[in-house]
């Protein structure tokens, strides 16, 4: 009877526990919502084993510090389909590691001296709209600033843009020196450094996620030594 019920709950529940799929729809906006969903999503872990969330709960020790953009669309548990305790991740608009932010720069220390993660990911992404605004001088200020060094990322590699006429190619283009830019600056840092010559094992990578196909594309830029 018990094993009947635990069958049930975990087929009625399958659709929660499926990752893949996005699982809430909002009603009328109605956060409710997301609060039940998430009630018998937990629900079905328990179910399934009841110490999941005590055992999850004692430490973390992931391997990946990922850092991607804030997009709705590039949920980075979702498309690498990695679980809980696998990657740390930081996320903002157009994925950019920015010295001067403490934000970034106090999560990279984590993961890297900390954690002792073995892999950092930049994910960039198609038709990021962080790259796409880097040059609208008509942006909130905080914004403007924010995406500013991505005309840097475009000034210092424009050879590569010459003959590009199409937007959409420009785009792609700039995405991807972004992320490059973006692991060169990490692999600079005093942390990155210190573990390097701590013979720490700690390798650079540089990712995009394609929209259009849902897949995630290796740049094959990866510094893994200084
Ligand atoms: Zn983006």
């Amino acid at each position: 009877m018990a094993d009947l019920l635990f069958r049930q709950n975990f087929f009625k529940n399958r659709l929660v526990v499926d990752f893949s799929r996005s699982l809430t729809t909002l009603r009328n906006n109605n956060l409710r919502d997301v609060l039940d969903s998430n009630r018998a999503w937990a629900n079905s872990y328990k179910l399934r084993e009841a110490k999941f969330f005590p055992k999850l709960a004692m430490s973390q020790k992931p391997k990946i510090f990922w850092i991607g953009c804030a997009d709705s669309r590039v949920p980075p548990e979702m498309i690498s389909q990695l679980g809980f305790g696998q990657l740390f991740i930081h996320r903002n608009i157009a994925n950019q590691f920015k010295k001067e932010d403490q934000s970034c720069e106090s999560t990279l220390e984590y993961a890297v001296h900390y954690l002792k993660v073995e892999h950092v990911i930049v994910c960039g992404h198609t038709r990021c709209g962080g790259i796409e605004h880097a040059f609208n001088e008509n942006l909130l200020p905080y914004l403007k600033d924010w995406v500013k060094p991505i005309q840097d990322v475009y000034k210092v590699h424009k050879d590569k843009f010459k003959g590009v006429s199409h937007k959409e190619e420009f785009n792609r283009i700039l995405v991807k020196l972004n992320v490059g830019e973006q692991i060169r600056k990490i692999a600079e840092t005093d942390v990155v450094k210190a573990a390097w010559a701590a013979n720490q094992p700690l390798a650079i990578h540089g990712w995009v996620y394609h929209l259009e196909s849902g897949t995630l594309e290796d740049l094959k830029i990866t510094i893994d030594e200084a």
